[in-house]
């Protein structure tokens, strides 16, 4: 998806309405218009990228030191028990749109929200070369 026919971009430019919350050179902060929780929050760059990965660092670093903040005032704001922070990156792990962002959802105890978590163990050597793997590709 170019920025071209990016719904975020179209928000961040002005062009497409939303409810926004804070913004700023780097950043701009609304409500999701699905929400899964009340106060369920966005914290996108203003500069269209797909993945977290392809945003230059210093741009997540201005992105980083707003989500704090953020996180803070949503959680106060809605006096919830606790919230994730999640960054969907790809297709298979959820994201549908394709500009970076953060979401901040307000959870509180007893939920059912995103409590789903198949854990498994590893055998060591499975565990040395993945983690390996990794290491090669920084
Ligand atoms: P993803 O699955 O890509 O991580 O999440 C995208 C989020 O953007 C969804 O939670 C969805 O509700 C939200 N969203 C999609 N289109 C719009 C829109 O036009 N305005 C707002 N405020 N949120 C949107
Ligand atoms: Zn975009």
């Amino acid at each position: 998806m170019s920025a071209d026919d990016c719904i975020f971009c179209k928000i961040a430019a002005g062009q497409i309405p939303a409810t926004r919350i804070y913004e700023d050179e780097a950043v701009l902060v609304f409500l999701d218009i699905g929400p899964i929780s009340d106060g369920h929050t966005l914290v996108i760059p203003k500069r269209h990228f797909e993945r977290l990965h392809d945003c230059p660092a210093e741009l997540l670093g201005q992105i980083s030191s707003r989500l704090g903040k953020m996180a803070g005032a949503v959680s106060a704001a809605m006096n919830c028990d606790g919230y994730n922070l999640l960054c969907n990156n790809g297709r298979a792990a959820g994201q549908i749109v394709e500009h970076l962002h953060f979401h901040i959802i307000p959870r509180n105890v007893g939920d059912g929200l995103l409590n789903r978590w198949p854990s498994y163990t590893y055998k060591q050597e499975k565990m040395e070369a993945i983690a390996g793997k990794i290491r090669q590709n920084l």
